[in-house]
């Protein structure tokens, strides 16, 4: 079967792709391993500015029909003394203060794959990709095998990775750029009875990690516990996660009544970068374009908006008859305009966060100047571009404070 695209993965970057190469006209078929609804690891808030995008997109009334938690910003806590409440600024030309979605994934990216399927294009589930094909040094296919076991081939000019973290381009063209510090996990759990006083993500940073903990709707929240590996000193993820959560007091007071509803899923090696794909016929959406670490939490975010420069670049491409590397490479370099800085902030965070001194300093001095702390949480809301915060002008007023 040949087709204009196919797309491997049906998370939030896949189906952005689908969606969006289908409303151009292009014939797509999509490939995912999973059967939907399938779960996944996150802290299930999706920044602010992803609304627009949803939209477009046509799953914001789906979603919304879900009555779904909307969380105003942001709290912090730095190693169980300083706290602050930053609501997302409202700018120039808004109506009200933004709010970000609070949805479970195992209904999110339901919801996503529904529209897909909704709007025409082939969704296959339980297909699993397992190679590429290449004709003349480029992708010009994938083969695979469905749930049946039965392989099966599939033809296009122009194939999207969208396959996450573990995307096959990364193991099979070698793309992951892992750092040996690289040590951290993740693990997650839904809870229920937790005492949220309000509609904010809540970040406590403290030893032996932070926590993100958000009401996700009908008395059940989302907590993240992420760590450095070497800290669980061997012990089971679902031992060690409910001693760590508990260790906080902030914590403790939310959860003191609350009961973790479900074992702990755990995810390792949690940042990586990506090397530039240099062969023609294949693009790189989502996670699987790299990864930092989930403290500023827009993953989702990023994977939408890659997805909407990815089918740009793509159209471009078929206008040309060419999806050579040279016309695709577009893509790389959009995409570094737009994220690079964004991942800089999230790098400055990650040494931050880590560091008592630095953190307790940071939330004082954000405390004294809420101008600042709103710029900041701007930009972590993806509502203003990453150089309103990294910038000597914001470092110098941070430093004032
Ligand atoms: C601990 C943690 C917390 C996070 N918290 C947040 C948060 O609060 N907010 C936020 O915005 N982001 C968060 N993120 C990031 C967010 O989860 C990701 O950025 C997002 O899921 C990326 O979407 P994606 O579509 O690229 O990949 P995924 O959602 O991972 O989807 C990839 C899909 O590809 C399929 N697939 C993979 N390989 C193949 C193959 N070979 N053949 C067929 N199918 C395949 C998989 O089955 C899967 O369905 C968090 C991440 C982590 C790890």
């Amino acid at each position: 079967m040949t087709v204009d695209v196919i797309i491997i993965g049906g998370g939030p970057s896949g189906c952005a792709a689908a969606l969006g190469l289908n409303r151009l006209g292009y014939k797509v078929v999509l490939c995912d391993q999973a059967k939907f609804p399938r779960d996944k690891v996150c802290g299930e808030f999706i920044s602010p500015a992803a609304d627009p995008i949803l939209k477009r997109l046509g799953v914001l009334n789906r979603i919304e029909a879900l009555s779904p938690k909307r969380l105003k910003g942001v709290a912090i806590s730095s190693y169980e003394g300083e706290e602050i409440v930053i609501d997302y600024p409202q700018l120039p030309g808004m109506d009200a203060r933004p709010t970000s979605l609070s949805v479970p994934r195992y209904e999110l990216d339901a919801i996503f794959v529904e529209q897909v399927k909704q709007v025409g294009v082939e969704v296959r589930e339980q297909h699993k990709v397992t190679d590429f094909l290449f004709a003349e040094g480029r992708v010009t296919g994938v083969r695979g095998w469905d749930e049946n076991k039965t392989s099966f081939t599939l033809k296009a000019p122009l194939v999207i990775d969208a396959g996450g973290r573990n995307a096959l381009s990364l193991k099979k063209m070698d793309l992951k750029k892992e750092s040996a510090e690289n040590t951290k996990i993740a693990m997650a759990a839904h809870w229920q009875g937790a005492k949220i006083a309000d509609d904010y993500c809540y970040m406590h940073i403290s030893r032996p990690g932070y926590t993100g903990i958000s009401s996700v709707g009908k008395d059940r929240s989302n907590l993240v516990l992420v760590v450095n590996r070497q800290s669980m000193h061997g012990e089971k993820p679902d031992t060690f996660y409910l001693d760590a959560v508990m260790q906080n007091c902030h914590r403790r007071k939310i959860l003191q009544d609350a009961e973790c509803i479900e074992s702990v899923r755990a995810i390792e090696s949690l940042a990586f970068s990506v090397k530039p794909v240099t062969c023609g016929g294949l693009l790189l959406v989502g996670d699987a374009m790299g990864f930092i670490d989930p403290f500023t939490g827009e993953g989702i975010y990023l994977s939408l908006r890659s997805s909407e420069i990815a089918v740009e670049v793509a159209d471009k491409a078929f206008k040309k008859t060419d999806w050579s590397n040279e016309v695709l490479k577009d893509y790389e370099v959009r995409r570094k305009q737009e994220f690079d800085k964004k991942f800089l902030l999230s790098r400055i965070f990650q040494k931050l966060i880590y560091s008592r001194f630095f953190c307790d300093r940071v939330v004082r001095a954000l405390q004294r100047k809420p101008e600042l702390a709103e710029t900041l949480v701007g930009v972590i809301g993806d509502l203003s571009p990453a150089q309103t915060a990294v910038s000597l002008k914001f470092l110098l007023r941070l430093m004032s404070a």
